[in-house]
């Protein structure tokens, strides 16, 4: 006989964000959010909330602070509120019946307590996945993009390219990146902020395999303590990556280049696309998949000039799996910046 796996089951029993939340007493000054809610944190003294509690991929609650090193599940979430370890047995199991009981499985809460398996009970489900989402309405993209101001004549834009030791003039003239327009969609913010008041003024497009634009990445100009790049907020942004003229004309199969030049990040991509004639896609996180791959033609000369780290490496190493034998690949580390 099996024994029930009480640690899976608990999480699935309280896998509604809201009623977590509620449940723990943590909801006075929290936020709504779109997957979920932004609370106190109950580790480190604050009063603003810039705890998030929200349900993650796999239809659980992902707990996570902005503010301090706490992350984790709903576990850890109750452990960390109730003042209970999940290291010591007893604690643990305080805390697995605590789940259940706020998860109003009452029969389970009885069984973890009692620490006899009922027989013949069934396993607790897996809680319902979040609804897959969608990129932002198209129309919303191709509307901002052509709205948007010319790199160089925004003095902000030209000393953060300058700095960087990117030519605005090859910005403008390639088309490579535009100056927000205002106003700018709902989408277009970052924790209730504007991308103009965060200072992310700087858009590129992001398109999708065939090389269709399907949304932006919005790059900080100034100080601040928001991420450096953003995507719209509230919708997709996997498999979606930067192209230069050249790799647009590649993808859309107008073009059979010879040699293809592979970047992570944006500054690295605006940097190979203001200099080289060639394609330059510029992947993300979750960019790659063999859809991508699928658009590099067969014979091309691929050089990978992701970082020299863990992330970097990670990158690189999808796309060879992808292209290996199909390509003649090389690694190459990006120039110092
Ligand atoms: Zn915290």
């Amino acid at each position: 006989v099996n024994r029930p796996d009480y640690a899976r089951e608990a999480r699935y029993a309280c896998a509604d964000p809201v009623k977590l939340v509620v449940a723990l007493g943590l909801e006075k000054g929290a936020q709504r959010q779109s997957k979920g809610m932004l609370v106190n944190c109950p580790v480190h003294a604050e009063r603003s909330p810039s705890c998030s509690v929200t349900k993650g991929r796999d239809g659980t609650v992902q707990v996570r602070c902005f503010g301090c090193e706490f992350a984790g599940d709903a576990l850890s979430l109750i452990a960390v509120r109730l003042g209970l370890s999940l290291r010591d047995r007893d604690s643990f199991r305080e805390v697995l019946a605590e789940a259940a009981k706020i998860g109003g499985h009452l029969s389970l809460e009885a069984e973890i307590r009692g620490g006899t398996p009922a027989p013949d009970r069934k396993p607790l489900p897996r809680p319902e996945l979040p609804p897959e989402r969608d990129y932002p309405p198209i129309a919303d993209i191709l509307d901002v993009w052509a709205r948007g101001g010319a790199c160089t004549d925004d003095r902000e834009i030209c000393g953060y390219l300058v700095f960087r030791r990117i030519d605005p003039e090859q910005v403008a003239a390639r088309r490579l990146c535009r100056v927000i327009p205002d106003p700018v969609p709902r989408w277009a913010s970052y924790r209730r902020r504007s991308w103009h008041e965060t200072g992310h003024r700087l858009i590129a497009r992001a398109f999708d395999p065939t090389g269709r634009p399907r949304s932006v990445r919005a790059m900080r100009v100034r100080d601040g303590d928001s991420p450096k790049r953003l995507p719209p907020g509230g919708f997709k942004a996997s498999e979606l990556a930067l192209l230069n003229e050249s790799a647009h004309c590649m993808l859309r199969g107008k073009a059979q280049p010879g040699r293809v030049i592979i970047v992570e990040g944006e500054p690295d991509w605006l940097t190979w696309s203001t200099r080289t004639e060639e394609p330059v896609v510029g992947i993300l996180t979750g960019t790659w998949s063999e859809r991508f791959a699928a658009g590099i033609p067969r014979g091309a000369t691929v050089t990978i000039r992701t970082h020299a780290d863990d992330a970097g490496d990670r990158y690189a190493q999808a796309v060879i799996d992808t292209l290996n034998g199909r390509c003649n690949l090389r690694r190459s580390e990006p120039e110092a910046a």
